[in-house]
């Protein structure tokens, strides 16, 4: 299938400007988004904040429908939220948890995961144990399988780690969880927007995710994807207005839906950016997305392991749009600046965002360059161009 590289582009006012590959950062918004965003604010300033919100009701409606159409959920199990650590945390933090529980994790789960795995688990007396990697460096499956035994209260795990373009097995585990009834809760951060990501396929009874990556909505959104079977399981330690009813001076209940993670405050135009932004990638199919996202990486990948200095570190059987490597002799900060300078946009990733997968690996820092389905041929040659060598 031909993808309209000329179309996509032509959207993105920024793909004018710079060649962006720092989309596992925060993409390049549509226009179309921005358009959403901004005419809100206008609206805000013309008649008011509450009465804004009050006449873009439907719209912030359609938002739950966009967004569980995009991760093929029903509207009501989806909370919208500002980031995907809010999220996820409040999904983590709803989930009872008691000493001599075991939570098991892999080695590419997320910073701020798993400091609240390892938080929880010096609260509660629950272990927190890290299923090892296959040959190929995802989990591994059948070593999940051998320790997921009654008294598991969760398995965590980041689909597509921040720091690597590995695409973890999450249906293969979605299948032991559900046959085995303990709850997972993906991170599916770096995926959705990225690659085709369907709950009932993963088989997650939870999944966070953000707005700003891949999937090119505003900054500060986010959202939770709770399925109607476990939310009447799960109260959060936080509750907010729209989260729980007050039903007299002594009484409250909280909402029968995924709306009890949310608090009541909110970015409204950013939501209807990330409900923009959802359509948007609908529009385009997320398989459609997910070929042209998984090409332009594996081009990348291609195109580095042919410089001389340059090693590619991605692991994995399946691979994504993150690219990650390393210079012979040059530092990932200095990689990263030398590019800016030339116009074009990656990060680096360091060690400590990344204990159990970079650092057990002996590296200290990676560069990271994540194309997006708008990255043309041009912008994979600029970051060759431009890439400095000893
Ligand atoms: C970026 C990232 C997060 C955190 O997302 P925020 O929106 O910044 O909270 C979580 N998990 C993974 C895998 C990420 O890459």
């Amino acid at each position: 299938m031909t993808f309209d590289l000329d179309r996509a582009r032509r959207e993105t006012p920024g793909t004018a400007t710079v060649a962006h590959l720092n989309n596992a950062g925060s993409a390049l918004r549509p226009q179309v988004v921005t358009d959403t965003v901004l005419a809100h604010l206008r609206r805000e300033d013309e008649i008011g904040g509450y009465e804004a919100e009050d006449e873009a009701a439907d719209r912030l409606a359609a938002v739950y429908a966009s967004v569980a159409r995009l991760v093929g959920a029903h509207p009501d199990e989806i909370a919208l939220v500002e980031s995907a650590t809010v999220a996820w945390d409040v999904a983590f933090a709803s989930i009872p948890l008691r000493a001599g529980q075991r939570i098991l994790t892999a080695r590419t789960e997320y910073v701020s995961n798993a400091i609240a795995l390892l938080q929880a688990c010096e609260r509660t007396g629950a272990t927190l144990e890290v299923v090892e990697d296959d040959e190929h460096g995802q989990v591994d499956v059948d070593a999940l399988a051998a320790r997921l035994d009654d008294d598991v209260a969760l398995v965590a795990l980041t689909h597509v780690a921040t720091g690597g373009g590995l695409v973890n097995p999450a249906a293969a585990v979605g299948r032991l969880t559900r046959a085995a009834g303990v709850p997972f809760l993906l991170d599916a951060c770096q995926s959705v927007g990225q690659l085709h990501v369907d709950v009932d396929e993963l088989g997650c009874d939870l999944l966070a995710a953000t707005g700003r990556k891949f999937l090119r909505a505003p900054r500060g959104t986010g959202f939770l994807y709770a399925s109607r079977a476990i939310t009447p399981h799960l109260v959060p330690p936080v509750l907010g207005l729209d989260a729980a009813t007050w039903t007299s001076a002594t009484t409250w209940e909280p909402a029968p839906d995924a709306r009890r993670f949310e608090t009541w405050e909110r970015n409204v135009a950013g939501l209807l950016g990330l409900g923009a932004a959802a359509e948007y990638a609908l529009g385009w199919g997320t398989r459609a997305i997910e070929e042209r996202a998984v090409e332009r990486g594996e081009r990348l990948r291609g195109m580095l392991a042919e410089v001389p200095g340059v090693t590619v570190r991605d692991k994995g059987v399946q691979r994504c749009a993150i690219v990650t490597f390393t210079v012979d002799g040059v530092p990932a900060a200095d990689v990263r600046d030398a590019l800016r300078a030339a116009g074009v946009n990656v990060s680096v990733t360091r060690s400590t965002s990344s204990q159990l997968d970079l650092a057990a690996r002996g590296l200290t820092e990676v560069v990271r360059a994540s194309p997006h389905y708008y990255t043309s041929d041009d912008d994979l040659e600029r970051v060759l161009a431009a890439l400095p060598r000893r």
